[in-house]
């Protein structure tokens, strides 16, 4: 089946022939007609199944063929989307952009850590559909500044998350102020008892839609293994192991901010260009961050796991737990960042000794027994801050190395990672342009300069008219 099938009005068609795509995917192919049709949905399925396009395309083709009824401030909210989290509807946001480009429909974000006076404005210059996270969008209710009785079609993304992080007495309140007459698109990645009961108080007769990923669940397309590595070598190790590894883009998890910003430092010393994204960033730093790390501009993303939730990137090719998660489920969620739409990717983790029982509960949660292995490449531990450095503590041997250690494009040096690397002082700095950025070593397989093109879509223009 193609996109042509589903009847599409030519100005959708023509932004999906931008954006390349010409056959749906498995969730689109099945819930694009149901949901065309007005009729309530509960999809299950995960991220990367192209679930964001198989809710916005029908959501913008009903609105367009009902027609536009007011303009300008009159204009009123028609359909509302309730997300987890502000990346996740920054990214759902892209895709109205994206898929609506052509239709004269209006779209906005409404989600906090951001001041509240641009998506007020852009409230006030109207909108016909809102991106939303529980939380902020309850704000502005209480204040009266979002007015909901007009919603034509609801959707509810990642209800499973939305549950888990504690949202339900919210939306509980936003639904009591939306039209019961309604259409209702309901999907998650699972369907715990919580996130049944509430899909079975939302949904009238729903068509149900249950979508695999191609090639078996997620985890069986993760190469997953654990260095043990003691905790102050953690820094080089982890330089020397993206050298010996050629990747596209990788995540790297840290417990802490702190300890994000202290790899991105050292990533940097060793020129690999990293940036960190955790709670003391502001939004658009955030937003920054993310757009350089997909238009693959930024090859390393250092993240903790509260910043990360909703980062999803097709490429991210290699996810590393800096340290081990202390719940045993974060580290499904981080792994479950790679192995995107039906691609591979590996998830390693550096354990130090004293994180063996969080390694234990993690085997435990997963059923699975994760390979320990040693490295396959040279490593030069950090050296001590005194001259007296300890002896290397055991876990690991040196192994001869069966690949060359990809050094830094630009270093002449050989294997060694160590406690040199290169001149500090010259990280990139905000603000700063391309020619920049050449000076950071890529490691990307093939990709060349990417697919940048500046900075990204954020910024002005369009009609965009969230605050980013
Ligand atoms: P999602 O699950 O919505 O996050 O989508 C995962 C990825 O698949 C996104 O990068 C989409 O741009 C991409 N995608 C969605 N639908 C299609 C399609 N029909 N053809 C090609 N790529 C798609």
């Amino acid at each position: 089946m193609k996109f042509e099938d589903f009847g599409l009005s030519t100005a959708i068609m023509q932004a999906l022939a931008t954006k390349g795509y010409s056959v749906p995917t498995p969730i689109q192919h099945q819930a694009i007609p149901v949901a065309m049709r007005g009729e309530d949905l509960l999809g299950s399925a995960e991220t990367g199944s192209g679930k964001t396009a198989a809710f916005a395309i029908p959501v913008l083709h009903n609105l367009t063929e009902k027609g536009n009824p007011s303009k300008g401030q009159g204009r009123r909210i028609r359909a509302l989307v309730i997300a987890p989290t502000r990346e996740l509807c920054s990214q759902i946001l892209d895709s109205f952009f994206a898929y609506g480009a052509n239709t004269p429909l209006k779209f906005t974000a409404i989600y906090g850590g951001v001041p509240q006076s641009g998506q007020e404005r852009a409230l006030r210059n109207g909108a016909d559909v809102v991106v939303a996270t529980p939380g902020r969008l309850m704000d502005l209710i209480n204040q009266r500044i979002v007015d909901l009785g007009h919603i034509e079609i609801l959707v509810l993304d990642e209800a499973d998350r939305m549950l888990d992080m504690g949202f339900l007495p919210d939306i509980r309140k936003i639904l009591s102020y939306i039209p019961k007459n309604r259409q209702t698109l309901f999907f998650s990645a699972t369907m715990p008892r919580n996130v049944q009961i509430l899909a079975d108080t939302l949904l009238n007769n729903p068509a149900r839609i249950n979508v695999e990923l191609p090639k078996g669940s997620t985890s069986e397309r993760i190469e997953q293994s654990i260095f043990m590595v003691p905790q102050k070598d953690k820094g080089s190790f982890l330089v020397s192991y993206l050298g010996s590894e050629s990747f596209n883009s990788a995540i790297v998890f840290t417990r802490t901010r702190h300890g994000a910003d202290k790899v991105v430092m050292r990533l940097r010393r060793a020129k690999i260009y990293a940036e960190a994204i955790h709670g003391d960033k502001s939004q658009s730093a955030r937003q920054r961050t993310l757009d350089g790390f997909r238009n693959r501009q930024v090859n390393v993303l250092v993240a903790t796991d509260i910043a990360a939730r909703g980062i999803d990137v097709d490429h991210i090719s290699h996810v590393v737990n800096f340290d081990l998660p202390r719940e045993a489920d974060t580290y499904i969620h981080r792994i479950g960042r790679t192995a995107r739409a039906g691609a591979k990717g590996k998830a390693v983790s550096f354990c130090d000794s004293s994180e063996r029982s969080l390694l234990r509960a993690i085997e435990k949660l997963t059923n699975k027994r994760l390979p320990v292995v040693q490295p396959k490449f040279e490593f030069v531990p950090e050296a001590a801050p005194d001259k007296s450095e300890a002896p290397r503590s055991e876990p690991y041997r040196k192994v001869t190395p069966s690949r060359q250690v990809a050094a830094p494009r630009s270093s002449g040096s050989s294997s060694s990672f160590g406690s040199s690397g290169s001149a500090p002082g010259d990280f990139p700095r905000r603000g700063k342009n391309k020619s920049q950025k050449s000076k950071y070593n890529k490691f990307k397989s093939g990709g060349g300069s990417g697919n940048g093109g500046g900075s990204g879509n954020g910024g002005g223009g369009g009609h965009r008219s969230s605050a980013d």
